[in-house]
């Protein structure tokens, strides 16, 4: 693939549900911005310049070159500007954990979605919300009809909407694998390099977080797990053979070890490894062959002391967990008939 550069390439950038962190995650790329800027014609980037919708829809299909959509499809906007975007963009680049596996908004997978309206507008400790008002999809005012966007019962992953043709993991994708892809990006779109196989990863290794971990691992067996705050870890040994779950076993490479080199177990935010396709089960694998015992009473005592088991162990992945999957009696993909209104 090349592109005409008597014009600049069009990058699109765009957030769904998300926290915002792969927005600045951009930034973190520093003085490279102005590179990125030299090498595109930024055309849609609401986090950072004012273009609006109707630009975009007023573009002709494949008109953009390269999108790198971040976050989840939690609701019918989101929905929507996935479609949108899919159609006026060339290459759509699944940009993050949340678009790429669900990542944060996913977790509400365990629960429905009149549960999670419940804990948001009655039952969270900071809600104060005496007369139980509710979002509406509709609402009258004099000056019109106001809308708001339709909240689904299930968060899927941007390539569980649209067709997706690369995903960058991580929450959220450090700021040298961010180069990199853009990088690989210019490289394609001005000197001709060939594109990656469609569904490739970009931004990341090919091993596990362990493999690019600083620390010592050992496979010690283990007879209990200890939250971080409870023990002064050695800072040359790995966490995991310290007791403290680390998802590193579990866990694409790429982050180059961020968070364990400080002392922090992985969370696992690169997603799951290669020919890894369920990054939970990945994990329980892993346990299993460092647990030293083989009492099933005091293997049951030992796994207690995971605190959260799903919100450890799919806190990234769960938008495309397999354990998501047999929650709702379907695949990943779920139909817009799953829509509630309020
Ligand atoms: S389990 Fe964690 S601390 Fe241990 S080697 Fe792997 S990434 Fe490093
Ligand atoms: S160490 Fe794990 S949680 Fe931390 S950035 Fe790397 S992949 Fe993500």
């Amino acid at each position: 693939m090349t592109t005409d550069v008597k014009t600049k390439p069009k990058l699109a950038l765009y957030w769904a549900a998300s926290c915002g962190g792969c927005e600045i995650a951009v930034l973190d790329i520093k003085e490279k911005i102005l590179d990125v800027d030299a090498a595109f014609d930024i055309v849609f980037w609401p986090v950072a310049v004012d273009f609006k919708v109707k630009d975009v829809e007023a573009m002709a299909d494949g008109e953009i070159d390269v999108c790198l959509f971040n976050g989840a499809i939690r609701n019918s906007d989101n929905e929507y500007m996935a479609g949108l975007l899919r159609r006026k963009a060339k290459i759509l680049v699944a940009f993050g954990s949340c678009a790429y596996e669900g990542c944060i908004p996913a977790l509400s997978n365990t629960t429905t979605r009149a549960a999670t309206l419940d804990w948001a507008y009655r039952d969270s400790p900071s809600t104060d919300n005496p007369d139980d008002t509710r979002p509406q999809e509709e609402t009258e005012v004099p000056e019109g009809t106001l809308h708001l966007p339709a909240f689904w019962e299930t968060v899927r992953t941007l390539g569980q909407v649209v067709d997706v043709d690369y995903s960058v993991p991580g929450c959220p994708p450090q700021a040298h694998q961010i180069w990199g892809v853009l990088e690989a990006v210019i490289n394609i779109l001005y000197h001709g390099a060939p594109l990656p196989p469609k569904g490739s990863i970009l931004g990341a290794g090919d091993k596990t977080c362990c493999d690019e971990c600083p620390r010592t691992r050992e496979e010690k067996k283990i007879s209990g797990f200890v939250r971080p705050h409870q023990i002064i870890p050695d800072p040359d040994k790995c966490l995991l053979d310290q007791g403290i779950l680390c998802m590193g076993p579990a866990t694409r490479s790429g982050c180059g070890g961020l968070c364990v080199s400080v002392g922090v177990p992985c969370r696992g935010c690169y997603g799951p490894p290669p020919n890894s396709r369920d990054q939970g089960t990945k994990m329980v694998a892993a346990l299993a062959s460092v647990i030293d015992s083989e009492d099933p009473e005091e293997i049951d005592r030992i796994l207690d002391g995971i605190v959260d088991p799903i919100g450890t162990f799919y806190r990234f992945s769960m938008g495309t967990a397999t354990l998501a999957g047999a929650r709702r009696g379907v695949s990943a993909h779920v139909s817009a008939d799953e829509r509630v209104t309020p």
